[in-house]
């Protein structure tokens, strides 16, 4: 395999691929798909265009197997977020090579995925791999802003995605420490639950002059002072465990025993008060509430009749939405109204006792030793509920090697890839689709 010549290839994809602004909303991913379909047709692997949308397109294509076993989903989504041009460096939409970086929106999230996923097929196809399953090419639109005319609209109505028995998404990294080597492969099998409540408080409205006991926004508040101090429980999932199980040799010595049996640990309140100063631990051991939206009033001298708030709540899969809301209604008292605004399905994680998983496990050991694959219990939702709902086991990883910082750059200024990673990328998924697929 010639991957010098492969990554160049890549680089050029990714490049033309920058170029073409998919920024949601309006989206526009059906150029993306155009450009993939371009590519796929020129290498003769059958594809398929859908536009549920104007100007909202996908592009699914598939490499044939024997049809032994059922197919991989290899997932992508093609729309980016907006920029602020004036604080970038580059051009945004230009695909800049600079210092062994690629620049662009997208250059992280997501198209550099879509680039090494199309890649994968290319490479399998060029070699004649024989395949004992079909791997799909899912580059879906509307990711940004809920998937309803990408995968949620894809697993809806294209039939044969749902037969897939693993999928492949964005989420978690092979996180690098400060010296630059592997600390961690975070592989993400499962997420929290989006619960979003809109809270109402109704009073009297009047003169400012003379203050009325009946006024809505001092209620809003008092009400929201008991609801985000409520510290809810713990609930640590089995994949959880695990997580901190294998994240404990690098704690300091008088920190592993608490990480080896997390709940357990949780019960020393010196250690969990620590331990949940770290957001992203805090929100994987228990339901979060982020007070987000709080109106009331418009003018300085009038009482307003009515102020409204809203939390963004995050449950861990399996926590009882009734008991969890039956909480929260306790705390905000009598006189403030709920109303559900977005609930997500609770969808458990999918299996860590699977063949794919192993393959990552076996990649990880051979190439980065006694660097652990840690099963991480994504705070934030990707497209991956639309499959694990469906049963499919969906693993939200991507093969880059990225310092924290670089991550960061995700949804930020001067989102970039390294061409390294590029080649990386592409050589971790054709060795972990042999392993799976052959
Ligand atoms: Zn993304």
């Amino acid at each position: 395999m010639d991957w010098d010549q492969l990554l160049i290839e890549a680089a050029r994809h990714l490049q033309e691929y920058l170029r073409i602004n998919t920024v949601n909303p309006p989206g526009n991913e059906v150029e993306g798909a155009k450009f993939f379909k371009k590519i796929f047709d020129s290498e003769s692997i059958p594809s398929q265009l859908f536009e549920p949308s104007p100007g909202r397109g996908s592009l699914l294509a598939t490499l044939k197997g024997n049809g032994k076993k059922k197919p991989i989903l290899l997932l992508n989504h093609m729309d980016v977020v907006p920029v602020e041009k004036e604080h970038w460096t580059v051009d945004p939409f230009e695909g800049i090579i600079q210092d062994g970086y690629l620049y662009g929106r997208g250059a992280l999230d997501d198209k550099s995925m879509g680039i090494i996923e199309m890649m994968a097929l290319l490479i399998l196809k060029r070699g004649r791999i024989p395949l004992e399953r079909d791997i799909f090419f899912l580059a879906t639109a509307d990711e940004e802003t809920g998937g309803g005319w990408g995968v949620q609209w894809a697993m809806e109505n294209i039939s044969s995605l749902g037969e897939s028995e693993y999928a492949l998404n964005e989420g978690g990294y092979i996180i690098l420490n400060e010296a630059g080597s592997a600390d961690r492969y975070e592989i993400s099998p499962g997420q929290k639950v989006v619960f979003q409540l809109q809270l109402k408080a109704k009073g009297t409205s009047g003169h400012a002059s003379m203050p009325n006991p009946d006024n809505p926004n001092v209620k809003l508040i008092h009400a929201l002072e008991a609801v985000t101090k409520w510290e809810t429980p713990y609930n640590v999932l089995p994949m959880v465990k695990e997580f901190f199980q294998k994240m404990a040799p690098k704690q300091p010595p008088e920190e592993r025993k608490y990480f080896e049996d997390i709940e357990k640990g949780l019960g020393d309140p010196s250690f969990s008060k620590r331990f949940t100063s770290n957001l992203i631990y805090n929100a994987m051991v228990r339901d979060t509430i982020s007070l987000t939206i709080l109106q009331g009033g418009s003018k300085i001298n009038v009482i307003p009749s009515e102020s409204n708030a809203a939390l963004d709540c995050r449950l861990i899969p399996g926590s009882s939405k009734e008991n969890f809301l039956k909480e929260i209604k306790k705390r905000l008292g009598d006189e403030i109204e709920v109303e559900g605004k977005m609930e997500g399905k609770s969808v458990q994680p999918s299996s860590l006792n699977t063949e794919f998983f192993e393959a990552i496990q076996k990649f990880a050991s051979k190439n980065d030793p006694d660097c652990p694959v840690a099963p991480l219990l994504l705070p934030g939702a990707t497209d991956s509920r639309f499959l694990r709902e469906r049963g499919i086991t969906t693993y939200d990883f991507c093969p880059f090697r990225l310092s924290e910082k670089e991550v960061m750059r995700v949804h930020g200024h001067d989102e970039r890839i390294s061409l390294e990673n590029l080649r990386f990328g592409m050589k971790m998924l054709v060795e972990i689709i042999k392993k799976v697929a052959t």
